[in-house]
């Protein structure tokens, strides 16, 4: 399996795309496709048929910003085929409203949406457990094959009882992101169990790039990934 990040960034990014990870085996699969994400996937020669599912992990923007791009890509590049999306509850009726304030496209896109509390299910060859995640509304971490992707969410010790042996980690700042994010003194607080882990940082603001070095240092494990950094798990 590879695993590429396509967009590393979040809300506030402009240098890099936002939050989207794509997952390739015999097919390929999205977690999260956030603004920026389609320009990455044709930077690596993808098509929008390529994408067979996608796993949401909350309704933000800056997750969900580049999926009705896809899939109005799909329609217009006459794939046939539904796109799979598994996401929190509330987001079918979160979708129907998108289709209801652009009548345009009612009709036209072809997909399927499966809405997960916790449980484990497979899809496209890929072995997915959905997680209950903290944030500051509905949100799932999904466990793929082994690769834990956290989504946005504050850390709490059931999430790392789950059974994985890498994770893909949202980082944040403490000021105005505490209650809901994951802050780098957080991270030190859980060391005991992620330093034994291989542990990627992604979603990162631009206020913690400007203060990458200093961050890093006092987490201690772990490494921030940029757009289209990949890693390949057997
Ligand atoms: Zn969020
Ligand atoms: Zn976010």
């Amino acid at each position: 399996m590879k695993v590429t990040f396509l967009g590393t960034g979040t809300a506030d990014s402009f240098e890099r795309a936002q939050s989207s990870i794509l997952f390739e085996k015999e097919f390929s699969i999205l977690i999260d496709v956030g603004n920026g994400a389609l320009l990455r996937l044709g930077q690596l020669n993808k098509k929008p048929c390529d994408i067979k599912a996608v796993l949401i992990t909350h309704i933000h923007l800056d997750h969900t910003g580049d999926l009705l791009p896809l899939l109005k890509a799909r329609w217009l590049s006459g794939v046939k085929e539904e796109l799979i999306m598994f996401a929190p509850y509330g987001f079918k009726n979160w979708f129907q409203s998108q289709l209801e304030s652009s009548p345009y496209l009612r009709g036209k896109l072809k997909y399927e949406i499966i809405e997960v509390g916790e449980e484990k299910f497979e899809v496209c060859g890929f072995k997915v457990e959905s997680v209950t995640t903290k944030h500051s509304v509905e949100s799932r971490g999904y466990i793929v094959d082994g690769v834990l992707v956290t989504g946005d969410t504050s850390p709490f010790k059931e999430l790392y009882e789950k059974d994985f042996e890498v994770i893909i980690h949202e980082l944040s700042l403490p000021s105005g992101f505490s209650t809901s994010h994951t802050t780098p003194d957080n991270l030190v607080q859980f060391s005991d169990v992620l330093e034994n882990k291989v542990v990627y940082f992604t979603h990162i603001y631009s206020q913690t790039l400007e203060r990458i070095d200093e961050v890093m240092e006092k987490i201690g494990f772990g490494k921030v990934v940029s757009d289209l950094e990949w890693f390949v798990r057997e």
